[in-house]
């Protein structure tokens, strides 16, 4: 015979279990999956998943079991779960036109081996991607760039892939933010998001360096370069950040592109997925080295400035 051992004992597995479709509790089911789904894939110690058969019914025992073991479970990824998005300034600085480098690419390494930002000046945009840096240049060029170059703001992570998701078939921007935004187990954590696929277009921007006295990103995005491929095949690099996090970084998508032969990238303002394949790094830490250097110590960050990020973000027109 074998039994289940209290919580405090020594444990050889934790059980998540939940209800099948004819249950009472069936309206709830695609939240329940979605969370349980990104809970077995989390990095646990030795982890082992196995998938039983679904059950007719769940017995009084087994709902004892779920309402103990979820707690737990949850502990648990608390404390083996170090991943941390470590940023480097806020959005709402960049918006201001703060410009200056505050650390080294080399220096937000140490923090992750993927994620975006720009360079000091507003000189292209930043990817990371399996921990190299690549510069997106306002000129279409792609180069790696060293562990020496400036930044005024990155965003970082060490990604290891939680959750993996497949469109379900051909996909825009806009059918592929609402798609992917569903399936979040929780809206209020970060995700990495990492997207291999083909497109049948990618269209995407770059910007060019600015001089001192720096103008507002606003100001500076009317001089974006709109770049379009079709057929291409490539990455998708970016986050997904909670609504709170208004001012600090984008909140909902961010993403970069890489081309598969590392010759065209920028940042996304729309594209046309036919297939591929999504990974997930569900981010509950939060780091953030805010610059110590006169132009972000004296710029007024209390102004909302959603609807300049907004207009940043998807503008389409340009040089
Ligand atoms: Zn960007």
């Amino acid at each position: 015979m074998r039994r289940l051992p209290a919580e405090w004992e020594p444990q050889s597995g934790v059980m998540l279990t939940w209800p099948h479709a004819d249950s009472p509790w069936a309206d709830q089911l695609d939240r329940v999956e979605a969370l349980y789904a990104a809970l077995a894939a989390m990095k646990w110690p030795r982890r082992r998943t196995t998938t039983p058969e679904k059950r007719p019914m769940l017995k009084p025992l087994q709902q004892l079991c779920l309402a103990v073991t979820l707690p737990l479970a949850l502990c648990a990824q608390a404390a083996e779960d170090a991943d941390t998005l470590y940023q480097i300034s806020t959005i709402d600085a960049l918006l201001a036109g703060v410009y200056d480098g505050v650390a080294t690419v080399g220096d937000a390494l140490k923090h992750g081996d993927f994620g975006l930002g720009t360079f000091e000046a507003l000189d292209g945009e930043l990817l990371v991607l399996d921990g190299i840096v690549y510069q997106a240049a306002a000129d279409g060029q792609v180069r790696e760039m060293p562990p020496e170059t400036a930044t005024p703001f990155v965003a970082v992570t060490a990604f290891a892939t939680d959750l993996t998701l497949t469109p379900p078939g051909p996909q825009g921007y806009g059918a592929f933010k609402d798609w992917l935004e569903a399936k979040l187990p929780s809206h209020n954590i970060a995700y990495a998001i990492r997207v291999d696929g083909q497109f049948a277009s990618v269209t995407y921007r770059s910007v060019p360096r600015q001089e001192k006295p720096y103008p507002s990103l606003l100001e500076a995005s009317k001089q974006q370069r709109v770049f379009q491929q079709t057929e291409i095949t490539g990455t998708l690099i970016g986050f997904w950040c909670p609504s709170f996090t208004k001012g600090v970084n984008v909140p909902g998508f961010h993403l970069h592109f890489l081309s598969e032969d590392h010759s065209h990238a920028g940042h996304v303002l729309d594209f046309e997925l036919t297939a591929g394949s999504a990974q997930l790094d569900l981010t509950n830490g939060w780091d953030i080295l805010l610059p110590m250097n006169p132009a972000f110590l004296a710029t007024d960050l209390g102004e909302d400035r959603s609807a300049a990020l907004h207009s940043v973000e998807q503008r389409k027109s340009g040089r």
